[in-house]
């Protein structure tokens, strides 16, 4: 799966109400323990937020970032699965049941 998104902007203090971090958030959604960078492969820093190009679709999505193009004003395509950003405590029971 390929889906072109863009990163979203002041963003950099919003906490994740459910998890540690968003990348946490992001591993907890997909069950994936060693994430890759979404655009690049290489080892993920972060999980930053996103929105997608080219849809009506404004919902924040969490993919696990590099650093790099966790700073990046560019779009890109990001390979692998895109978790909706957590507005309540949906996690929780989840992460805590594994
Ligand atoms: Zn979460
Ligand atoms: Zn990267």
């Amino acid at each position: 799966m390929a889906t072109k998104v863009k990163n979203l902007k002041g963003t950099e203090d919003q906490k994740c109400t459910c998890c540690d971090s968003w990348l946490d958030h992001w591993i907890n959604k997909t069950g994936t323990k060693s994430p890759e960078c979404a655009a690049c492969s290489k080892k993920a820093d972060v999980g930053g937020h996103v929105k997608k190009v080219d849809s009506t679709d404004g919902t924040h999505y969490i993919v696990p970032l590099c650093y790099s193009h966790n700073s990046t004003d560019d779009e890109f395509t990001a390979y692998g699965e895109l978790v909706p950003a957590a507005k309540q405590s949906t996690c929780r029971v989840q992460s805590s049941a594994m």
